[in-house]
């Protein structure tokens, strides 16, 4: 499987960095975790078949996952007639609201096509070519609102998306699936709780490879570049535009 980081940034996007978005080639389909990113002109500019595109996955309802998802949306519905995607949001509300202003700005939604469907901890997606597993986050707890990580499993490799955490890595939050399990890959995020409070978990972690992104404030950047072979495997930083092979 192909992993293109389309954006690293944390909530906020910078001048050389968009929200979060990853997207996933296997088997010649695409799929994305997260589309905080402006999605829709990434793939053109890219000259990526939007027929390939088959799902997105988002972690979470905050904006810097999902702003870009409308955009996409609304164009397939009533441009890009050829397309066909599922796209998991985590929240019925946030469903209803996307869905209803599509309806709004073009006076209808192809549903048949475009297809919001509810993100839950009991949903695994799979096709021919993927099986995307989530596991809750405590990131939006405090509000009593839904957060995943997500397990992607492609081409005979695994890959551990974290989403977005909580402070509360010492209750649990750092995904357990990567303690228990061998991954090829681990996506971090770095927003939410210093490097020193997530050090103790990298020397239990069995990826093989691990990557830091929505990296907030950006002095970690160094911090973590700078763990890279204390724990045996490689740790680094992501940029918008990076690309990893497994
Ligand atoms: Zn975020
Ligand atoms: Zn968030």
């Amino acid at each position: 499987m192909k992993i293109t980081f389309l954006g690293t940034s944390h909530g906020v996007p910078a001048a050389d960095r968009f929200c979060s978005s990853t997207m996933i080639e296997a088997n010649g389909s695409r799929y994305f975790i997260d589309g905080g990113a402006p999605l829709i002109d990434i793939l053109l500019r890219r000259g990526v078949d939007l027929d390939t595109v088959r799902a997105i996955f988002t972690t979470h309802i905050h904006g810097d996952h999902t702003n870009g998802i409308l955009a996409l949306a609304d164009l397939f519905s009533w441009y890009f007639k050829t397309t066909s995607v599922d796209i998991y949001l985590t929240e019925r509300r946030g469903i209803d609201a996307f869905s209803e202003m599509i309806r709004t700005v073009e006076g209808g939604l192809d549903e048949a096509r475009v297809r919001f469907k509810l993100m839950t901890a009991d949903t695994v997606y799979q096709d021919e070519n993927i099986r995307v597993t989530p596991f809750p986050t405590q990131h939006m707890a405090s509000a009593g609102r839904p957060a995943y990580s997500y397990l992607v499993e492609a081409e005979g490799k695994k890959a551990l998306f974290s989403g977005d955490l909580s402070q509360r890595l010492a209750k649990g939050d750092f995904p357990a699936y990567a303690l228990d399990n061998d991954v090829d890959l681990m996506v971090c995020e770095m927003a939410h709780f210093g490097v020193e409070e997530v050090r103790p978990y990298l020397g239990k972690c069995r990826a093989k490879t691990l990557l830091f992104n929505h990296v907030f404030p950006l002095h970690k950047l160094d911090e973590i570049n700078a763990l890279d072979g204390a724990f045996g495997y490689p740790i680094r930083t992501l940029n918008d535009g990076d690309e990893v092979e497994l």
